[in-house]
């Protein structure tokens, strides 16, 4: 075996437990939860569509010393404004917060601390708004970087997502911290067939809720043999076609979507 290929080995051994593991346990407590704050995807439609909700604020709560990348917060507007219907705007709202909790998370955590720390409810007057956490500390499998717990909230964990970038730091915490922001938002957004049916084969079946294709950053997580892509530090943060075929198809009406708070 060639130098190359050990080292090759090695990255790939390494990068195995990149980002993304883990998410969907936590969407399938969601899914069981069945409040008003809805399931995770339950306000896809509200997000895609404009008839009610012509305004979007993400508001980014984050600890002292955890604030997010800006690349992560003007990617994350980006492909927002792609999939979402929002003539009256999409904006950021970033505040520092001091959370109850600095340590260890689980997803019942995730909602109580995310619901008391968000400024305005979900739906508000035209207004749709999703909500982000970044505190300190860990979820209770620190292999988890980030979780979509309900309709509108979500938490990234910078402590472990700094601990996730690679040998050389590629990928660099930036680009873990990019793909598993866009990653969650696809969540919240139904991705992979968590609130509809895709015509399209792409959801990994040993892994619900998410993509088969690499290159989408639906991807479930990365196996050795489709790691290629991942050598030169170049995580996925776009959604693929047939994850915007799937939004489309919602958008639209052609497919239909369960479990909604709001539908036009
Ligand atoms: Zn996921």
């Amino acid at each position: 075996m060639s130098k190359q290929s050990m080292l090759g080995i090695l990255l790939a051994s390494l990068l195995v437990t990149v980002p993304m593991a883990g998410c969907i346990d936590e969407i399938t407590d969601a899914l069981d939860e069945g409040e008003s704050w809805g399931k995770v995807g339950g306000l896809t439609l509200a997000c895609l569509r404009s008839d009610t909700y012509s305004k979007m604020i993400v508001e980014i709560d984050y600890a002292p010393g955890y604030a997010p990348e800006s690349s992560t917060v003007s990617l994350l507007k980006q492909r927002l404004e792609q999939v979402c219907d929002k003539p009256g705007g999409i904006s950021m709202n970033l505040n520092e917060e001091t959370f109850s909790e600095t340590s260890s998370w689980n997803a019942d955590l995730v909602r109580s601390v995310g619901h008391d720390t968000m400024d305005e409810s979900p739906l508000s007057g035209s207004t749709l708004r999703w909500h982000v956490i970044m505190p300190q500390g860990s979820y209770s499998d620190d292999s988890v970087l980030g979780v979509a717990v309900d309709a509108s909230t979500i938490a990234l964990f910078g402590d472990s997502i700094d601990d996730a970038n690679g040998l050389f730091n590629r990928p660099s915490s930036e680009e873990v911290e990019n793909s598993v922001m866009i990653h969650e938002f696809g969540h919240l957004l139904g991705l992979v067939n968590l609130v509809y049916t895709s015509p399209a084969d792409h959801e990994d079946p040993d892994h619900p809720g998410h993509s088969n294709n690499d290159e989408s950053v639906m991807y479930w997580a990365v196996e050795s043999q489709s790691l290629n892509s991942f050598f030169t530090g170049n995580l996925p943060n776009e959604f693929d076609a047939d994850d915007l075929a799937d939004m489309e198809g919602m958008k639209s009406g052609e497919l239909s979507c369960s479990d909604q708070l709001w539908r036009p």
